[in-house]
């Protein structure tokens, strides 16, 4: 059994209580559910605290182990809780609303560039996606800019839809991203929308968005780079 991914549902939880279900070989903690993302398409690990009747223990980050389950990766040279033992967690709430804030921004950065995407990560500043762009079609970084920051104050609601794996498949066309497949095998496919119907952006994705996108704050275009022949990296800070 993998950890149940509370903030699927809801990306504002900054507590949960769970059971400690394993420590794996390099002491990482393995716990029943979890508010805690852990690092997948370019969104870092969560970090926080973890306590438990006698003990508390920081977790430097969080990470997916081979078998898809969400290790909770302790400080060097912590005390760990037993296992069976019930544990509070609380995420570095700062940390995880900046990511909030960096991935949302990320998703207007995609949906006002078209063409393919082919990476993207993102930072404590803001966050950056590579597009397959051709000659003469390289975005105006002022445009961009402007086209961000209206995205952003137009405040537009963010909002979900799971689908089918079937539905995903005849659907192929929503995945912007060439070199991250969707989590597909669990039988449902996350869709996240943003503006009404998605009109505004739609593709299916995992990580955790803010609620609207206004509480992104006002946004720059920093840097348009030549990363190959037709490789260009979009970087975009927070102002
Ligand atoms: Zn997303």
């Amino acid at each position: 059994m993998t950890a149940v991914l509370l903030f699927r549902d809801d990306a504002c939880l900054r507590h949960c209580e769970a059971t400690v279900t394993g420590i794996n070989d390099k002491g990482g903690i393995l716990l029943d559910r979890t508010v805690f993302y852990a690092t997948a398409g370019g969104q870092p690990g969560d970090k926080g605290t973890l306590t438990w009747d006698g003990g508390a223990v920081a977790i430097a980050t969080t990470v997916y182990d081979g078998a898809k389950d969400v290790v909770h990766v302790p400080a060097e040279g912590s005390a760990l809780p037993g296992i069976g033992s019930q544990v509070r967690l609380a995420l570095d709430w700062p940390n995880r609303h900046r990511n909030m804030r960096a991935h949302t921004l990320m998703h207007l950065l995609c949906a006002s560039v078209p063409f393919p995407v082919t990476g993207g990560a993102i930072g404590e500043d803001g966050g950056r996606i590579d597009f397959d762009i051709p000659e003469g079609r390289i975005p105006d970084k002022a445009e961009l800019t402007a086209t961000l920051n209206r995205l952003v104050t137009e405040d537009h609601p963010v909002s979900f839809r799971w689908i089918t794996d079937e539905e995903m498949a005849a659907n192929q066309h929503l995945i912007r991203t060439m070199s991250v497949k969707p989590p597909v095998g669990t039988g449902s496919v996350r869709l996240v929308m943003i503006g009404e119907d998605g009109k505004v952006d739609l593709q299916p994705c995992g990580g955790t968005h803010l609620a609207s996108t206004a509480a992104i704050g006002p946004v720059a275009v920093a840097k348009i780079e030549n990363k190959g022949k037709i490789n260009r990296r979009i970087r975009v800070v927070f102002q």
